[in-house]
This record gives structure tokens, sequence and C-alpha cells, in this order.
């Protein structure tokens, strides 16, 4: 294989990054279209410290370092209606436990990731087997506590 031809294939193979929006949006489109003309108010407002501006200026979260409260704070600010209150719904992703990772799928007893979700969405089947139900609003706060990264977003 040649050299350009090896590079080219690792390229197409990588798999595209899902976007994570503040939780108030209804039109994708309006934050590449709107968000140009903003110096970031939404990240600049969010207590938490979760949304990063990217480099086409729109906003995503980060769930490295904490989770979403959904304080509405992001959408008030919002100067261009790209987030706003009235579109206010789950955040755009799936969390879910990986059971390859988990330690307590593995038979070490482990709650780390049951106390910080206040909306009780995790189950522990008979104490081990962690699952997160129905109740879970994506809002990110568990992930941090997981000591083995188990807690995967989007998958
Ligand atoms: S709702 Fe609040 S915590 Fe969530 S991203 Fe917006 S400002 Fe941050
Ligand atoms: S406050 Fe609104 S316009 Fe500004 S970056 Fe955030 S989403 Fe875009
Ligand atoms: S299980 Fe869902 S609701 Fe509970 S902390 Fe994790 S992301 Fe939030």
């Amino acid at each position: 294989m040649k050299r350009r031809d090896f590079f080219s294939s690792f390229k197409s193979s990588k798999k595209e990054e899902k976007i994570i929006r503040p939780p108030y949006f209804e039109d994708e489109s309006l934050f590449k279209n709107r968000c140009l003309n903003c110096e970031g108010l939404c990240a600049n407002i969010c207590e938490e410290k979760i949304i990063l501006i990217q480099e086409d200026k729109t906003p995503k979260l980060d769930f490295n370092s904490s989770g979403c409260t959904y304080c509405d704070e992001c959408a008030n600010i919002c100067p261009n209606e790209v987030l706003d209150i009235k579109y206010k719904k789950n955040i755009n992703t799936n969390i879910s436990i990986d059971i390859l990772k988990c330690l307590s799928w593995n038979q070490t007893m482990c709650f780390s990731c049951k106390d910080p979700c206040l909306d009780d969405a995790i189950d522990f089947l008979a104490m081990f087997r962690p699952e997160i139900n129905s109740n879970c609003t994506s809002c990110g706060f568990c992930i941090k506590y997981c000591p083995v990264e188990a807690i995967q977003i989007g998958a």
C-alpha cells in the first residue's frame, strides 16, 4: 500500500464525533449561521463550565469535569435565539455503561456512579450490574466519577 493510501484509509475509518449541544435548541443549522457574531456568552455564564466554544464559534458540552444542571442560564443569555428556553429538552445524547469496563459488572464492588446521579437513573441489579434507566436526562454528572471510564457518551 502506498504511503498516501495508508493515511487516507486511516482518515476515513476515523469516527466522526457527534457534537453535544446545550439542551435548548431546535434547529442545528442556526449554530453555524448565528454563533459567528457572538463572543460565546453561553460558555461564559455556565456555572459548571461545561460549555466549550469550538473553532467554528459554536458551543459544545464537555462532561469531563462536570455535568449540566439544566439551570437555563445559557438559554436566557443567548442573544441570537439559537438557544431558547422554549426548546428545553434532554441533552441530545445517550449515556450508557460499558459492561466490559465496569468494575461492578466484573465482580468488583463499586457504586461510584450511583450517588452523583440525582435522578435515580442507575439501577444496580442484584447489587452488581448497574444499568441506566429511563429517568436519565443525559446530564453527564456521573461520568467523571467512574474510576475506569466505563460510562459512555452516545454509544
Ligand atoms: S443549562 Fe446551565 S449548566 Fe447546563 S449548559 Fe446551560 S448554563 Fe451550563
Ligand atoms: S450564546 Fe447563543 S449565539 Fe452565543 S455562542 Fe452560545 S449559542 Fe451561540
Ligand atoms: S445516569 Fe443519567 S441522569 Fe444520572 S448522572 Fe448519569 S447522565 Fe445524569
